[in-house]
């Protein structure tokens, strides 16, 4: 692991989840893909076990999760693929980051891990927790509402209900995180080097070759992170040519990389939000937001806003269509709907459904309302 603000490196199974200066630790890996011994392994993310950062004398914290269908969806009048990772076990993509995270702490003998996060990331860390019998407590801030809690709870987590903003509850764990492994998705990089199977998937699904461009969420950008991370090993194996272009779509109402993008300055520590149906994404201040503008521009890609009614008629369209999925995830689809308005007949655009829809029946019952 290498520091990206000192350059110090650490040992691979060193339990640091930051660098002592307190910079972002990222991985440098030499990814392999012997497609044969790839192709002829069972359909999981777990296929790609020399890509991926974990000892192989290590058995993985698995459920054979991953490889989820690339299914053509119409959008805008044409064609694009839209990989349905809210059927991973916990119902969001976040199981890909948790298997390799949470695998990499029990090789590495860790007994209890704390994680903040009121939604998906607390619920993949636990399920992988459960099955790695390691103890695990999820900050949440106290307003969270029950329904996103029980989740969380049945894989028998412990909950520390923490009063304030969502970045009160990020400071908590820090505190926590000083005596026990901080399972971070934002912070620990193992978390990125599972979501980064979701680039290798969609390159195999189109049979070894990358997309022309992603459309994606970006709050913390747990995956549009890992996706450039998949993408550029992808290129370096000279498995693939380019990376994709990576379109990243923000909430109007929260999007502070997007504003940092377009006026080409760093993002601001402190940025006021107003609320959204995509609470998923609201992240108001992304630990990695400078590494995430980066990769946009670097990639040739953009930032789209979209706006309230958008996210909720996208979030009707795709239920009409037959897929019920999480508000937070109709952000990426509207999004996905502008840019395919414009984009050229021949371009191969890849996006993702997030999360799945039983993971914010409260909310469905209020959309439905009106
Ligand atoms: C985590 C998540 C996202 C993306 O969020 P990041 O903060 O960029 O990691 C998008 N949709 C859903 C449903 C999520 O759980
Ligand atoms: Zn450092």
């Amino acid at each position: 692991m290498v520091c990206t603000a000192c350059g110090r490196d650490y040992a691979l199974d060193d339990p640091v989840w930051k660098c002592l200066c307190g910079g972002l630790l990222d991985i440098e890996l030499d990814a392999r893909f012997p497609r044969e011994q790839i192709e002829a392994r069972k359909p999981t993310m777990w296929r790609y076990r020399e890509a991926i950062p974990v000892g192989h004398e290590h058995p993985v914290v698995t459920f054979d999760e991953g490889f989820t269908p690339l299914l053509p969806v119409e959008i805008a009048g044409r064609r694009v693929l839209i990989k349905q990772d809210h059927l991973l076990p916990t119902g969001s993509y976040k199981d890909r980051g948790a298997s390799v995270l949470i695998s990499k702490a029990r090789s590495m003998g860790v007994k209890r891990v704390v994680e903040d996060s009121s939604g998906n990331a607390g619920c993949a860390i636990a399920a992988y927790c459960a099955a790695a019998q390691i103890e695990c407590a999820i900050y949440v801030p106290s307003d969270t509402s029950p329904g996103k809690l029980a989740h969380i709870s049945a894989y028998g987590a412990t909950l520390q209900k923490i009063p304030g903003s969502r970045e009160d509850t990020a400071h908590a764990v820090l505190a926590a995180a000083a005596r026990d492994y901080y399972a971070s998705h934002s912070w620990n990089p193992f978390f990125f080097h599972g979501t980064k199977t979701w680039a290798f998937e969609v390159c195999e699904q189109l049979g070894w070759k990358a997309p022309d461009t992603i459309v994606l969420p970006v709050g913390n950008g747990t995956l549009l992170l890992g996706a450039y991370i998949g993408f550029n090993e992808l290129v370096c194996a000279e498995v693939t040519e380019g990376v994709p272009k990576i379109v990243a779509v923000q909430a109007a109402n929260c999007n502070p990389l997007s504003v940092a993008f377009r006026r080409a300055v760093e993002p601001r520590l402190t940025f006021e939000q107003r609320e959204t149906l995509a609470e998923g994404i609201a992240i108001a201040e992304p630990v990695r937001g400078k590494q995430i503008v980066d990769a946009v521009r670097w990639s040739g890609g953009t930032f789209i806003d979209v706006t309230e009614e958008e996210i909720e008629s996208a979030w009707r369209e795709m239920g009409r269509k037959g897929f019920y999925i999480e508000p937070t995830s109709a952000a990426t689809i509207a999004g996905l709907i502008r840019y395919a308005a414009g984009a050229s007949p021949d371009e191969v655009i890849v996006s993702v459904f997030t999360g799945h829809g039983l993971k914010s029946t409260e909310k469905t019952l209020k959309l439905l309302d009106h």
